[in-house]
This record gives structure tokens, C-alpha cells and sequence, in this order.
């Protein structure tokens, strides 16, 4: 299978659910097929509120050149997932992004803290998982920046530019506030179930998977 200037997106594990070993092991499945990853493209670090050109979408797959394959995974419930994770990525030196909620990280800092000190990519998934679009403009913002002053002060690492919906739940007006804040929101286009499905879809351009 050639993987040669196709971006993919890849989300493996559910938010909500545990983070276990079958999703390590399906990480690991996709890997080893895929052979290539990355974590989500790093964005600039200037003080531009969006970086250019990522305003005003739930992105399911970031523009770039890169032959990439990025990993996301929304932690929340638990941390006993952390580790296998981490320990898939690393044996495969595979990086991902793992979307943290305040509430994770207040809950569970050791956890939180390893997934940065381990190199992996950390992104803003609010604090308290909460439907966005029933939240007003000002608890939107303060969703996403507490979450990233919760993070950045527990981790060690500042989740900004990206944020993921909690339940994939947005309009276009919750994009511009989320927007307002600095913050890109990703999301995907499969299920973690559909993982055995990855593999065949590796070859779609601009698949978002899970
Ligand atoms: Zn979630």
C-alpha cells in the first residue's frame, strides 16, 4: 500500500469510553499496516487568534503536504488508558494527539503529565464536556481557555491551537467563538469501531478516521 502524499486523518478510541487495549491494539494494527504518523501539524506560535487559513471549520483533516497520519484520542472518563497508549506509540515511535478535558487533567495530573513528557501532542477538549451548542458565548470561551490554563499549568504543555467538540457537538456559531479564543477545533469522520476499516480507507484522501 502506498501511502505517498496522502494526508490522512486517523481517531482511534472513543471519548467516554475507556481507553483500553483493544484500542492499543487497534493503534498498533493500524500502525504497523500504516507505518507512517504524526501527530496533528504543529501550528505557529505567533499570537494570531487562529493560525491562517483554519478559521471557521470543525476540521476533519488539516491541510498539508505532509504524508502523515495523525492520532487522536479524547481521554476523559479515566486515565487507565494512558499508558498503553503510550506505550504502543512509543514502541511503534508514533506520536498522536490526545484531546484532555480539565477535568482530566485536574483528576488525574500524573497521567496528564506523562502523555507530554513522553513527546505526544496535547489538545484542549474543554473542561467539563459539556453539549457546546447549548453553552452562551461567554461559557464557551471560558470552556476552552480554563481547559487550556488547566492543561498548560498541569501538563506542562499548552494545548493551543487545537480543540475538539465534546460529542461532536457544534454549529457554525459555537466554530467562531471557539475561534475567538485562538483555538481550531478538529474533529473526525468515523467511528473507533469502524478501526478495522481504517486500514482499507488509508488509501481516501482527506479521510478523517477514527
Ligand atoms: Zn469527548
Amino acid at each position: 500500500m502506498t501511502m505517498k502524499g496522502i494526508p490522512i486523518r486517523l481517531r482511534l478510541a472513543r471519548h467516554g469510553a475507556r481507553i483500553g487495549p483493544l484500542a492499543a491494539i487497534a493503534a498498533a494494527a493500524v500502525l504497523a499496516a500504516i507505518a507512517v504518523s504524526a501527530p496533528l501539524p504543529a501550528a505557529s506560535a505567533t499570537a494570531q487568534p487562529v493560525p491562517p487559513g483554519l478559521g471557521g471549520q470543525n476540521w476533519t483533516a488539516i491541510p498539508t503536504n505532509a504524508n502523515v497520519v495523525a492520532l487522536a484520542f479524547d481521554a476523559g472518563a479515566n486515565a487507565d488508558g494512558v499508558q498503553p497508549i503510550l506505550g504502543t506509540l512509543a514502541r511503534y515511535h508514533a506520536r498522536a494527539t490526545f484531546f484532555l478535558t480539565g477535568n482530566f487533567v485536574r483528576d488525574y495530573p500524573a497521567p496528564s503529565k506523562a502523555i507530554a513528557v513522553a513527546g505526544q501532542r496535547i489538545g484542549d477538549h474543554s473542561v467539563s464536556h459539556p453539549y457546546f451548542t447549548k453553552l452562551t458565548d461567554a461559557q464557551i470561551r471560558d470552556q476552552v481557555l480554563s481547559a487550556e490554563s488547566q492543561i498548560t499549568s498541569v501538563a506542562g504543555a499548552d494545548p493551543s491551537p487545537w480543540f475538539r467538540f465534546p460529542y461532536g457537538d457544534y454549529n457554525q456559531h459555537a466554530i467562531s467563538v471557539v475561534n475567538s479564543t485562538g483555538f481550531v477545533p478538529v474533529g473526525w469522520t468515523a467511528l473507533p469501531l469502524t478501526v478495522r476499516v481504517v486500514v482499507m480507507m488509508t488509501v481516501t484522501p482527506e479521510a478523517v478516521v477514527v
